[in-house]
């Protein structure tokens, strides 16, 4: 079996060109050619030595994932969709902006969290995704784009691990693929513009501020863990009051000086002044000392079978002035690319569960024409 090298962050690539007789910088050379120009073809790293390409051609492939369809949308928000494998299919989502470009990339297939206002809960968890699977739509999307774009330099300027999948239920595979992210030789992506999205895996926030403090933002929802633990059934494990405390512990090492909490807008569920209030209350412990933060309300994104509605704009805006009015920066996030389907909670979109005749659960993917 060939080693795919998407799997390897420059450390593991050194060990594995080090197994073949190669210096480091070697491998520092192969990973610029791969991650920096986008190369799958070794015969054309025309500064590695013959005897090096042979090893290669012969050991090792650059195995991208395969693409089942793309759309665009007509604010300029592309989402792909890419083939997993065994009936699984993962989507990522590029969203140009004046100032930056940000790619939204999947950890899972599916996920084990199962919160009832997301689509990809829905479906259920089928699997991790490799750290090759992970940084593959990196690498697809920023080649790609500049490609189409006929320019050398970084289309992709901001990562946000928000798509499908609980990134800190993947921990393994995702610490290499969020190095490379950041390496000089990889990506060269400042932690500030590297953002992990969770629903709150105590443990494995507590983890990421040592192994790799990137930007974090934390999937609130509720302010109460009587509503928490319905809709981010997580909370169950690691409750409010533990989760507060792992935000406040990142801060010493995080790259930015406050934590993201999202907060999905759902009609009648999590809207009310009250609710504000209660949230202000959360992250403004007994000795009223701020947790620093801001919050980010999403619009709930429906989707078919949720039987949940989105709160009005009204309603929002008045929510959003309580948490302001109580010194928090708090954001409203426009919605992009939801004519086709890639806007928050919407990604699965065309992955369907059925149960096949004999019982057992079995996916189909809906490929477009
Ligand atoms: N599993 C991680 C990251 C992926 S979800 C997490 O939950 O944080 C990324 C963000 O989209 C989360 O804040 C999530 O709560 C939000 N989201 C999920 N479904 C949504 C929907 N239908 N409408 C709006 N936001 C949604
Ligand atoms: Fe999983 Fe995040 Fe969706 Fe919850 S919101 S089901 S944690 S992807």
């Amino acid at each position: 079996m060939k080693t795919n090298l998407l799997d390897f962050d420059l450390t593991g690539l050194s060990a594995w060109c080090l197994d073949l007789g190669e210096k480091r910088f070697r491998a520092v050379q192969l990973f610029r050619w791969i991650h920096q120009r986008g190369l799958a073809d070794f015969s054309q790293m025309t500064d590695l030595a013959q005897s090096l390409r042979d090893k290669l051609q012969l050991h090792a492939q650059l195995t991208a994932l395969p693409v089942i369809s793309r759309h665009d949308s007509a604010d300029g928000t592309i989402k792909w969709m890419f083939d997993v494998g065994q009936g699984n299919a993962i989507e990522t989502v590029f969203i140009p902006e004046t100032d930056r470009g940000t790619l939204c990339i999947s950890s899972q297939a599916g996920c084990a969290v199962g919160c009832p206002f997301c689509s990809t809960g829905a479906q259920g968890f089928s699997r991790n995704l490799s750290t090759a699977e992970i940084i593959a739509q990196l690498w697809f999307a920023e080649h790609t784009l500049r490609q189409e774009r006929g320019v050398d330099e970084r289309v992709i300027s901001n990562v946000v691990m928000m798509g499908m999948g609980e990134p800190l239920q993947n921990y393994a595979a995702l610490i290499p693929a969020l190095k490379i992210m950041l390496d000089d030789h990889g990506y060269g992506l400042s932690r500030r513009r590297v953002t992990v999205s969770t629903s709150g895996v105590v443990p494995m926030m507590d983890r990421l501020s040592l192994d790799c403090p990137v930007a974090l933002a934390v999937s609130l929802h509720a302010p109460t863990d009587a509503l928490r633990d319905h809709l981010v059934p997580l909370n169950l494990k690691y409750p409010l009051a533990e989760l507060l405390q792992s935000c406040r512990d990142y801060l010493a090492h995080a790259p930015r000086d406050f934590i993201t909490f999202e907060y999905c807008m759902l009609d009648g569920v999590n809207d009310s002044d009250e609710q504000a209030r209660q949230l202000i209350a959360l992250v403004r412990p007994a000795l009223g000392e701020l947790t620093p933060c801001k919050f980010n309300l999403i619009p709930f994104n429906p989707f078919p079978a949720s039987g949940l509605l989105r709160s009005s704009p009204e309603r929002v805006k008045a929510f959003a002035a309580i948490l302001s009015e109580a010194g928090i920066v708090t954001t409203i996030r426009k919605t992009r690319g939801d004519d086709i389907a890639a806007a928050c909670g919407q990604l699965a979109g065309d992955i369907q569960d059925r149960t096949d005749v004999s019982g057992r659960r079995a996916k189909t993917i809906r490929i477009h024409a």
